[in-house]
């Protein structure tokens, strides 16, 4: 990959990470490299697997472009999985064995689905307000690890992460950190300590709601080359389990990255004047909006099939599941089964899009009627 100069802004480093070396006729951007295997190199042991060169579910140099920038947004060393999900259960799965599980009381769905089976599994799993810090920090003591979401999906709750982070290093408790919703350029929870962040590339880094992918970011390994012990587990995981990345997702998703900066700059802007007006709108009776980023959640008045109605009238929003691209997608969220009950059930999700703010307003009037 080419050097870039220190002390680049986001905004820069959103653009400029993960491009090919420059040289006279190299081109702009990575190639999509499809290969499932490599001539053999000279100095790949015997163990192919645990090696990473040779062989397509070990590496892919269309990987690398992604995971640099990826990488160089968190502060840390990225790597690329098949999905949000696939992720995350690498990295439940390379946590200590032992040791409580603090976690949030209304994680994304999947994720806490997951935590249930981790808990079924036998681990002690200790649920807590991620918004009350005093009880978070009380879960710390004797646990093995903290999963953390912030803002948590879909009710928007904030976690003071510096407080949180630092009680749980004082512990020496491991800290995960799914940073989907915020994004790398709005928190970076490895500059704050924590051991590995999460993010479902899915989402805002990808940005077009045109594939599924992962990311796992750890610290950067020693400067004598050894791996972060966590980045270490994290690619064996991925590399033994396989839940690998096709080169044309990630091709794509470094494609959607380029453009982070000014999409969440725009769908920030659109997000913050909406809940401003949905705050004032009669037919809304709360809205959840941390006053950053560009998701925010509603509720309205009325039952279920009310809330239902507001997504359905909708002509510009798309009544759809996802956030994080370019359109405005409206959802609400307890139409799912799996849904914790301790969210609303006429809580509706916006993930705001880039469009014109007054279009997605007076629509949002309409469908509130
Ligand atoms: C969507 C989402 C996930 C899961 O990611 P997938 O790419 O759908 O597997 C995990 N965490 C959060 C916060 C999400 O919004």
């Amino acid at each position: 990959m080419t050097e870039r100069p220190p002390g680049l802004a986001p905004a820069t480093v959103v653009v400029a990470a993960g491009r090919p070396p420059r040289a006279p006729g190299a081109p702009v951007n990575v190639p999509i490299e499809l290969s499932s295997t490599y001539a053999a190199h000279p100095t790949l042991g015997a163990d192919g697997v645990a090696n990473n060169l040779g062989y397509g579910r070990a590496s892919n140099s269309t990987w690398e472009a992604f995971e640099e920038a990826v990488g160089a947004l968190e502060g840390g060393q990225a790597l690329c999985f098949a999905s949000g999900m696939a992720a995350i259960s690498a990295a439940l799965a390379v946590l200590p064995a032992d040791g409580a599980l603090v976690a949030p009381r209304t994680p994304y769905n999947t994720s806490g689905a997951l935590i249930g089976e981790v808990e079924a599994a036998g681990r002690e799993v200790r649920r807590v307000d991620v918004q009350d810090t005093a009880a978070v920090v009380a879960a710390l003591d004797g646990a093995g690890a903290i999963w953390l979401e912030s803002p948590t999906n879909p009710l928007m709750e904030v976690a003071d992460l510096p407080v949180i982070i630092a009680a749980a290093r004082q512990r020496e408790v491991v800290v995960v950190c799914d940073n989907t919703f915020a994004t790398p350029l709005l928190q970076q929870p490895l500059t704050l300590g924590a051991d590995i962040v999460v993010h479902s590339a899915t989402k805002y880094l990808s940005g077009h709601s045109d594939l599924l992918l992962g990311v796992t970011v750890t610290r950067v390994g020693a400067a004598d080359g050894t791996p972060d012990p966590w980045y270490a587990a994290l690619l064996a995981h991925r590399t033994r389990h396989g839940a690998i990345a096709g080169p044309v997702e990630v091709w794509l998703a470094l494609r959607g990255i380029r453009t982070l900066h000014v999409r969440l700059e725009r769908a920030g802007a659109n997000a913050a004047e909406l809940a401003r007006r949905l705050g004032e709108h009669p037919k809304v009776t709360r809205v959840r909006y941390p006053g950053w980023g560009a998701m925010l959640a509603i509720e309205v008045t009325g039952g279920p099939a009310d809330a239902e109605a507001v997504a359905a009238a909708c002509q510009v929003w798309l009544g759809a599941t996802s956030l994080g691209g370019v359109e405005s997608l409206i959802e609400r969220r307890r139409r799912y089964p799996g849904e914790s009950p301790l969210v609303p059930d006429t809580l509706l999700r916006l993930s705001v899009g880039i469009e014109d703010v007054e279009d997605l307003w007076r629509d949002l009037e309409q469908a509130l009627g």
